[in-house]
């Protein structure tokens, strides 16, 4: 196995303002336009010109980004402005252009992430090359995909690795274009340590409108910088349009969010905000599923079938599971959810779930008055 070593973060990449600072457009799309983007952001604290050439879009025919001529701009317009220059790597072809071009840092993709074969193609075409790798957030959250792409990417040598939290892709509808579920980068932070974390609030918002909050909340859970979409001019953006700051906007949220965080958008008990915030999330996808659910109910009512009332039956069945899930996720009880031994040798959770399918087997009528039949859950 090659070196797991790290280069202290401090080392390299920090601005004075002891936050990193990565930003630009998501797409290069002319030799003017990346330039002009940089000048202006050269002035903002950026510690790292971003700007993608080649975009994975989920849907053919939309703008796939510039391609390898877009690079050479993009150094030059890193060169114009004395900043290092990052772009986004999917295949080891790109690697290979990039190091040609002499493009400073690499990043790999949320939709690369998500493929381990993809992930260790690239970390193979990066072996013996010295290199900072900014790895994001796999769609889906699934922290163990993304601790995976770093191992493999810190397998192939590489020292300088960074995380990048751009949000997670559920099936629950909400503000976000990706939910942020704080609680998988915090958890990646407690696993490894080592690795610095920046935020990406353009991919976690979709939209302009929260992306000084979202950055906001990440410096306050201790992320060590942030990666946000900055174009000279958002409205004409051939990608992701809706997200990008101009660079003034970009300078008002530094200002706000970076230079005085005192004065940030939202105030917020630091000391137990990062588990409050945890907690606005679950509640917004409770409300978001049981709104779901309701529509559902509404939909069996409406089609008018013989089997939209619920038959005693059915009934029992719903109370059943369900309550032997809420037991067994210890949602039940006196509060006292701690195991430890009961007196017939049981964990006191075990003796809860006992006492439950007891409960259960004695309630012979559903809430619609129907006689239910006790079935023994399965
Ligand atoms: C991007 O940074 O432009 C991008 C495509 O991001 P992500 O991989 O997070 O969707
Ligand atoms: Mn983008």
């Amino acid at each position: 196995m090659l070196s797991m070593e790290v280069d202290k973060f401090s080392n390299w990449l920090i601005h004075r303002t002891g936050k990193c600072l990565v930003a630009g457009p998501c797409s290069v799309e002319s030799e003017e336009q990346i330039l002009g983007t940089a000048k202006e952001l050269a002035t903002c604290d950026v510690t790292l010109l971003r700007g993608g050439i080649w975009k994975p879009r989920t849907r053919p025919g939309s703008f796939e980004g510039i391609g390898e001529k877009g690079l050479s701009w993009l150094k030059a317009a890193g060169r114009a402005t004395s900043l290092p220059v990052a772009t986004e790597v999917a295949i080891p072809a790109h690697v290979e252009q990039c190091l040609n071009a002499d493009i400073d840092v690499l990043w790999i993709g949320a939709r690369t992430t998500t493929s381990p074969i993809a992930v260790q193609a690239i970390a193979d075409s990066l072996a013996g090359i010295d290199i900072p790798v900014m790895i994001k957030n796999p769609m889906n959250p699934d922290l163990g995909l993304w601790i995976g792409a770093i191992e493999r990417v810190r397998r192939a040598g590489i020292k300088r690795v960074v995380a990048v939290h751009r949000g997670f892709s559920t099936h629950i509808r909400h503000q976000y274009r990706n939910q942020p579920l704080w609680s998988i980068p915090l958890e990646l932070r407690n696993l490894m340590p080592e690795i610095p974390i920046l935020c990406d609030p353009s991919h976690i918002c979709g939209t302009q409108q929260y992306i000084a909050s979202i950055s906001e909340a990440a410096l306050e859970v201790g992320l060590d910088g942030l990666m946000i979409e900055s174009h000279w001019r958002p409205e004409s953006a051939l990608s992701d349009p809706g997200q990008q700051l101009s660079p003034a906007q970009f300078a008002e949220l530094v200002g706000q969010v970076v230079r005085n965080p005192n004065l940030g958008v939202a105030s917020r008990n630091r000391e137990s905000g990062n588990l409050w915030r945890e907690i606005d999330e679950i509640d917004q996808d409770l409300g978001a599923l049981l709104s779901k659910r309701m529509s559902i109910l509404r939909q069996i009512e409406a089609a008018g079938a013989d089997d939209s009332r619920i038959s005693g039956k059915t009934w029992a069945n719903i109370c059943s599971t369900r309550l032997m899930a809420a037991v067994a996720k210890q949602l039940l009880g006196n509060g006292e959810s701690k195991p430890g031994e009961c007196d017939s040798g049981c964990t006191q959770t075990e003796a809860r779930s006992i006492e439950t399918r007891k409960w259960l087997l004695r309630s012979k009528t559903s809430p619609c008055g129907d006689s239910v039949t006790t079935e023994r859950p399965a």
